[in-house]
């Protein structure tokens, strides 16, 4: 699997904590710190939709041009976690 969160894409190795943590306290593959916490998914209520929306507002925020931020987002459903 590539290194990105398959929650919210971004790359893993992007994620200043390398990643989400598991149950157990190792660090996830899988998934980023901004997603995934103790084994569980932070937002475990998330649509699809409302991922996308929440992305969108942190990379715009984080100063990513509109259209990039859109484009970004638009791979999320095609991510583990929404097609499973
Ligand atoms: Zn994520």
């Amino acid at each position: 699997m590539g290194a990105k969160c398959q929650s919210c894409g971004m790359p893993l190795n992007k994620d200043p904590s390398k990643g989400g943590t598991e149950a157990d306290g190792s660090i996830s593959q899988t998934y980023c710190s901004f997603c995934y916490r103790d084994g569980a998914f932070i937002h475990p209520d998330f649509t699809v939709a409302e991922m996308q929306e929440h992305c969108l507002v942190q990379l715009r925020e984080r100063g990513m041009p509109a259209i990039m931020a859109w484009v970004f987002t638009r791979g999320i459903p095609k991510l583990g976690r929404w097609t499973a």
